[in-house]
């Protein structure tokens, strides 16, 4: 039998390992470079409240996810009403807009502008056949200019940290889960409706009214999944930070941080493709170059407050669009499960969207904090005097950003890794897709189905 080393303790790591031991495959090692199991599913209890990092709602309709869930987790499955709200235009409203909302909830000029807008827009369409290459044009072209001035130019540049006109528009086809202002106003009439329509990619859609999730937050999958590899053979190591992998006739060397070295005959990487490709070493092709393309992350600063009252919304997460608030949204696990949080007290977890190393990363927790608290405040959101107590987790690879020479750059890097034999380069950041748990999860299975029994 031959070693399998899997690069990363995230879903997708974890998914591959769980898979190869239940193939019979049980000479597996997972290298993971942080001291926690789950990646950017983690969960972090701090005075006994549970968080996230951000909210983790499981939406899929693909039966080997959902069997894999109800097998793994049993009775801890929670399946939840969704709950979420934005606040725009200086109020709180349900997210998804529903057509109460656009007709009594927002100013009569807003409603009215973006519908004619709209209109003309829609006319527009009919006779300039116009290819749509950004995410600015693609939402201009389907909702028209006024509904992007006023709500995804502005929510757009405050997530990715650019403006839309550089954003690729496969990123608004494939995150935009509704096609145009009808559809938002046909989608508050009913969800079922847009079953019938095959081209929405529904597991994002915001008109999912329930999802899945774990009872004690979303680490308790990766654990739970950890578990059962160690169980059964496996080895997981952690604090063990992949630096080099060198690649010859016998296989793979992969080093970590303090020099060890373990050896396998396939390698599953879930860590970004960009490292990996840096890091490799082919020593029986020298003469191969390595290409390197260009490929960008969008980072996000998480903000854990733990709140001394039962409660300070009952929704799962709130959007705030707008550009002078420096967070992007907010969860409160509570409404997630009822155990992450005593009765008393309850837990929120704020967003702030960043690139690594920029004014914001660098920022002080001291200052964040400052920041978060003066802005929650004015979005009467929540009060200072409700915290008892903050902490900070800065994650540099939570969104691969989809600019406009992506694809091309990504194409590269594909091509060089996928030269090396016995090499798989998965995850969101190891296929730099962006994508969520039921699809990494799935992506985790196929690469162990791949592999087969590892003789
Ligand atoms: C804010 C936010 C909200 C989200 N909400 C949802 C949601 O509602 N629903 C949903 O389904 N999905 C959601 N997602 C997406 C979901 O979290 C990811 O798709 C999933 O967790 C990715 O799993 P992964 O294993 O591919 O990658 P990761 O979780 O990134 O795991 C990769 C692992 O590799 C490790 N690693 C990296 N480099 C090395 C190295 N050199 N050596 C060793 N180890 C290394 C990392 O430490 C990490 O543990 C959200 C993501 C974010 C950021």
């Amino acid at each position: 039998m031959s070693t399998v080393i899997i690069i990363g303790a995230g879903i997708a790591g974890l998914s591959a390992a769980y898979r190869l031991i239940e193939n019979g495959c049980t000479d597996i090692v997972v290298l993971e470079k942080s001291d926690v199991i789950g990646g950017l599913s983690s969960s972090f209890t701090y005075n006994g409240l549970i968080f996230d990092l951000g909210p983790h709602q499981i939406h899929t309709e693909d039966q080997r996810v959902i069997g894999f869930l109800h097998e793994i987790l049993k009775d801890d499955l929670i399946i939840a009403q969704k709950k979420a709200s934005h606040w725009f235009l200086g109020k709180y409203l349900n997210y998804p807009l529903g057509i109460g909302e656009i007709l009594f909830g927002l100013p009569l000029k807003v409603s009215l502008g973006c519908f004619l807008d709209f209109c003309k827009q829609t006319f527009i369409n009919i006779f300039v056949k116009k290819e749509n290459d950004s995410f600015e044009s693609w939402v201009i072209s389907h909702f028209g200019k006024k509904m992007y001035d006023i709500y995804f130019g502005p929510y757009t540049q405050k997530v990715w940290g650019k403006p839309p006109a550089q954003l690729a528009a496969i990123c608004a086809q494939e995150r935009i889960a509704v096609q145009n202002l009808f559809d938002v106003l046909m989608g508050a009439v009913t969800t079922k409706m847009l079953k019938f329509r095959n081209h929405y990619h529904l597991p994002h859609s915001p008109y999912q009214k329930v999802f899945y999730y774990p009872k004690y937050g979303i680490g308790q999958l990766a654990k739970l999944m950890a578990d059962y590899v160690t169980r059964k053979g496996g080895k997981i190591v952690l604090q063990a930070e992949v630096v080099k992998i060198v690649n010859d006739a016998s296989g793979f060397s992969v080093y970590s941080q303090t020099g060890e070295c373990f050896n396998g005959q396939r390698v599953i990487s879930t860590m970004p493709i960009h490292e990996l490709q840096e890091m490799l070493v082919n020593n029986s092709n020298l003469q191969e170059k390595n290409p390197k393309g260009k490929l960008e992350f969008r980072s996000v600063i998480f903000m854990f407050l733990e709140i001394n009252r039962p409660a300070v919304t009952d929704n799962h997460w709130i959007y705030f669009p707008d550009r002078e608030c420096i967070f992007q949204r907010t969860s409160e696990f509570k409404n997630f499960s009822p155990v992450m949080c005593p009765e008393d007290r309850t837990g929120v977890c704020i967003e702030i969207p960043c690139d690594y190393k920029d004014n914001l990363w660098d920022m002080s927790n001291d200052e964040l904090y400052e920041e978060v608290i003066e802005q929650a405040g004015k979005e009467n959101y929540l009060k200072r005097e409700w915290v008892d107590n903050y902490h900070v987790v800065r994650e540099r690879y939570a969104y691969p950003t989809y600019d406009l020479s992506y694809a091309e750059n990504l194409a590269k890097i594909r091509d060089y890794i996928d030269s090396f034999n016995g090499l798989y380069s998965i995850g969101r950041q190891g296929a730099f897709k962006y994508i969520n748990i039921d699809e990494v999860m799935m992506m985790g299975f196929e690469a162990a189905q791949k592999i087969g029994r590892c003789s």
